[in-house]
């Protein structure tokens, strides 16, 4: 595995020096669109009155992977990238777990995201911490304003399913109807097993609240740490790095200097001792009959990071997304 070069690491950093602190892309804060955001932060805090129990640490660890699941598989692999193939009825099932982590709609993300593969860490990209700095790329560009629509120009071939333009619009349905299927399970076990020490309000500040502020910083993690920290296989033109402990507990998802080279791949651990976790679960599904046409990287690819010497393999047409 080939590590980062110098000149690589002396070039993110002059540029990020250069704009260390800037503003974010355009548009300022929107303080009332960050509300719920920066609200799902402060109700952590709503603890002191709730307290904690075992059970609402499992149920938590429980929404927490369920919803990590949604995002990976689903916003991210299957909508930004359309590395496997689904059902139209599972398509939304993904669809809902990741609204339910409460970053916005499928369309949204899948607009942002592939908006990024296409200008990684140039001006244009929306959360490079080369190019906006570092607090701006982890969490400063979901607060602006300019980031607050759909780029629907992105997503022309998601715009076509009612269901999800419904769901992209509603999207904050999804953590509603987990917030309250939540505190109807704590007030249940409350009454039916009172000795867990758990409640309503409780398993909806652990398991809602906590498991979302994770869930949020993880997910960023992947857009702050993995473009600045971690080692380059391959010689893309952005700054993605491969980091390897970020891609343990974000479920594959820290090996971004392979998914950059080649986004097309479902899988983004490329070598067996790659951990990806949501790679295994698709794997899962796949020999379920759930999903099918689960894309891999290309042997050229899997060569040229092995140390061979690289060959071509990007169809000149093919979009920067695939
Ligand atoms: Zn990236
Ligand atoms: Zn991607």
């Amino acid at each position: 595995m080939a590590s980062s070069s110098e000149g690589e690491r002396s070039r993110g950093g002059r540029a990020l020096a250069a704009s260390e602190g800037a503003p974010e892309a355009g548009g300022g804060i929107d303080w009332l669109g960050g509300l719920p955001f920066l609200g799902v932060h402060a109700a952590c805090l709503a603890v002191v009155w709730t307290g904690v129990s075992p059970v609402a640490i499992a149920v938590g660890a429980l929404t927490l992977l369920t919803r990590m699941f949604g995002l990976t598989a689903g916003y991210h692999r299957y909508f930004c990238h359309r590395s496997f193939r689904t059902t139209r009825a599972f398509q939304f099932v993904l669809a809902w777990l990741g609204a339910s982590a409460a970053q916005m709609g499928p369309l949204w993300w899948a607009g942002h995201h592939r908006s990024h593969h296409r200008h990684s860490d140039t001006g244009d990209d929306v959360h490079s911490p080369s190019a906006q700095g570092f607090l701006v790329a982890h969490f400063g560009w979901i607060l602006s304003r300019a980031n607050q629509r759909t780029k629907a120009e992105w997503v022309p071939d998601l715009l076509r399913f009612p269901e999800l333009r419904w769901l992209d619009r509603n999207h904050y349905l999804a953590p509603l109807a987990l917030g309250a299927t939540l505190f109807a399970l704590g007030e249940w076990l409350a009454a039916a097993r009172p000795a867990l020490g758990t409640s309503g309000a409780q398993l909806v500040v652990v398991a809602l609240f906590w498991s979302t502020t994770v869930l949020y910083h993880l997910t960023f993690a992947v857009n702050s740490l993995a473009h600045r920290y971690g080692r380059r296989r391959y010689e893309t033109d952005d700054h993605s790095r491969n980091l390897w402990w970020l891609a343990v507990i974000t479920a594959g998802e820290g090996w971004h200097n392979n998914h950059h080279r080649y986004p097309a791949s479902e899988r983004q651990g490329f070598y067996w001792w790659e951990c990806d976790l949501t790679h295994y679960a698709i794997v899962v599904l796949s020999w379920l009959g759930i999903v099918w046409e689960v894309r891999g990287p290309a042997a050229a690819v899997l060569e040229e990071g092995a140390g061979r010497p690289s060959r071509p393999v990007r169809a000149a047409s093919r979009p920067a997304w695939r």
